[in-house]
């Protein structure tokens, strides 16, 4: 049946792909240490941009604290000035302390935040030169990694360009299937019938379902984990 061929074609393909995947994937330690530090720059990077960021709209809420309250004290200042009367001339005294303190209640935390994005700004900078010598090293050594792998570089082309024209023989419908019981079933789809079992799940299989399989008419599942049988 031409499908049950096509799709076992693409289980092997994937199979193989999974398999240099892996390998691949296995850094040596210079390499892997590499990753981890540029992984780490960047999950700094990150929180430090975040706190950057509330840091600077904290300012923003402050520098219009302290806009108006320089205003409440000039407007003091000003009444001070123009009063002439005793009684009334130390009310506006006091006022004015009082507006003099308030500002300077609010510049004190302002100072302190604007220093802080000082701080966090210097950090950034060091990071960011920390992250991008981290990165240019693990991309020099992984190209060498690449070079040292070549077969399985070049056998991943390969195998890649055979998934495309195999799920071309496939309907749209058919490879989305296959992808999301791939993704669901630790990437095997495709199984045996071993003993009258399904080689996916260990589950006997019904004698209709074997039979069926027999006939070879149509594409069988295994009804217990839905998985793609064929007779071995
Ligand atoms: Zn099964």
């Amino acid at each position: 049946m031409e499908p049950l061929i096509t799709l076992r074609d693409l289980q092997v393909t994937l199979d193989y792909l999974a398999t240099i995947h892996r390998e691949l994937l296995a850094l040596p330690p210079d390499l892997a240490n590499l990753d981890a530090r540029v992984k780490t720059t960047e999950k700094q990077i990150a929180e430090k941009t975040k706190a950057l960021d509330t840091a600077r709209a904290q300012i923003l809420v402050k520098v219009k604290e302290l806009t108006q309250a320089q205003k409440d004290e000039d407007r003091a200042r000003a009444a001070v000035k123009t009063t002439s009367q005793k009684v009334q001339y130390t009310a506006a005294i006091r006022e004015l302390d009082e507006k003099e303190r308030l500002k300077a209640s609010v510049a004190r935390p302002l100072k302190a935040l604007e220093s802080t994005i000082q701080a966090l700004e210097q950090a950034l900078v060091v990071l960011e030169k920390e992250r991008a010598l981290a990165q240019t090293q693990f991309d020099d050594l992984y190209t060498i990694f690449l070079e040292e792998h070549a077969n399985q570089v070049q056998a991943r082309k390969v195998l890649q360009s055979k998934q495309v024209s195999l799920e071309k023989k496939l309907t749209p419908a058919e490879v989305a299937r296959f992808h999301r019981l791939a993704a669901a079933r630790h990437g095997r789809v495709v199984v045996a019938v071993e003993n009258g079992a399904c080689s996916g799940c260990n589950v006997k299989l019904r004698g209709p379902i074997l039979f069926q399989l027999k006939e070879g008419k149509s594409l069988i599942t295994c009804e217990s984990c839905q998985r793609i049988l064929f007779l071995s």
